[in-house]
């Protein structure tokens, strides 16, 4: 039975949809991420299967039971749905200190509550700040001891609203992996919001891509990453080249060279995306039957990566591609490169 499980829920604001006909399951174990741009629902989506809006259409249950159905006035109450929530406005207690916000969810009788608590504040690099009141920690520190209030109690079901997005690189990494390690090997049902693909990736046993307001794709990481549904999806992880194209000989023409058409018929108007980071250079030397001559235009380098921009293509579909390159790559302006589509690597959608 799913940990939490959302059937044909709708929202609408005074501004217009934020949510429609969406459904999806949590299953106990799983980190579901929610993925999308910036107003795609998310926190709405968060906010009704804690109880913080009101269900107007549609059917919330957490472990079986039904929390909310759109329409009926009486709705279990987020402190009553065993749901632990870390929601960007939802503050510490203020009045509290680290210890204690940590403590909070945690029985009194509970005898492992201060060994846990001082525990958990060691891993996440905050056991200094235990005695403090929140408003004299910065917004990271806050943000990891909301967390961790979040945790404590081993709730069912966990809500977690970007709960990563104020720390620095190096602390976000950490911060992820002591997450995944407390979530590892216990029961709960976690539906994590975020903006970040490559946050999703790492985290997800499945992301649930939303497009205003509308489930796009529901899928394991790789799925979405490998094989996604449509040009939206395909989007999501970094620059892509996109080609407009007609089917000839199940194969579409393209700036890159031909590509497979996929399942398309002959004459299908398609889409064809090709990401940055699936576009070779290739070395002097190294061979590719469908490589195609770029000039580069301009070059620059992000140190773990470089990005080129380089004009390809024949004689009415030449374009300006973008190029992704692992390390430090600079060749000059003018000079010419052979390029080649990672085998498998081009996406075919209908137009
Ligand atoms: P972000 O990543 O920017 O936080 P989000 O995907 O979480 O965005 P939501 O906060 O769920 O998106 O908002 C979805 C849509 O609903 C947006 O268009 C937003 O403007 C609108 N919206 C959100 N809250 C309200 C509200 N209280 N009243 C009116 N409209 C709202």
């Amino acid at each position: 039975m799913p940990g939490l499980l959302l059937e044909e829920v709708s929202h609408r604001y005074d501004s217009g949809w934020a949510v429609r006909d969406l459904g999806f399951a949590v299953e106990p174990g799983e980190i579901v991420c929610l993925l999308g741009p910036s107003g795609c629902g998310k926190t709405t989506v968060l906010r009704l299967a804690a109880g913080l809006e009101p269900l107007q259409a549609g059917r919330i249950r957490i472990g079986g039971r039904i929390v909310a159905e759109g329409g009926k006035a009486q709705q279990v109450p987020p402190e009553s749905r065993g749901v632990g929530l870390m929601f960007q406005d939802y503050a510490l207690f203020p009045h509290l200190t680290v210890r204690e916000n940590v403590a909070f969810g945690l029985a009194r009788s509970d005898s492992r509550r201060a060994t846990w608590v001082r525990e958990v504040l060691g891993e996440m690099e905050l056991e200094e700040y235990a005695d403090r009141y929140p408003h004299t920690l910065s917004g990271g520190q806050q943000q990891r001891i909301a967390l961790l209030r979040a945790l404590a109690p081993r709730p069912r079901v966990l809500l977690l609203d970007e709960p990563f997005s104020g720390l620095d690189e190096h602390l976000r990494q950490q911060i992820r992996m002591e997450t995944l390690r407390r979530l590892e090997g216990t029961e709960a049902s976690t539906l994590m919001v975020t903006h970040d693909p490559e946050e999703a990736m790492f985290l997800a046993d499945r992301i649930v891509v939303l497009h205003r307001g509308r489930l796009v794709q529901d899928a394991a990481p790789i799925e979405i990453f490998e094989r996604p549904r449509d040009p939206f999806v395909a989007r999501l992880f970094g620059p892509v080249n996109e080609f407009e194209g007609v089917v000839r000989s199940r194969r579409v023409a393209t700036p890159l060279g031909p590509v497979a058409a996929g399942g398309f018929e002959d004459g299908s108007a398609v889409l064809v995306m090709v990401r940055a980071n699936d576009v070779a250079v290739l070395e002097g030397g190294e061979e590719s039957r469908s490589s195609v001559t770029g000039r580069v235009r301009s070059a620059r380098t992000l140190g773990l990566q470089s990005e080129l921009r380089l004009r390809a293509g024949g004689d009415g579909i030449a374009r300006e591609i973008q190029v992704r390159v692992p390390g430090v790559v600079l060749p000059g302006e003018g000079s010419e490169l052979r390029l080649a589509v990672r085998a498998g690597r081009a996406f075919v959608y209908p137009r």
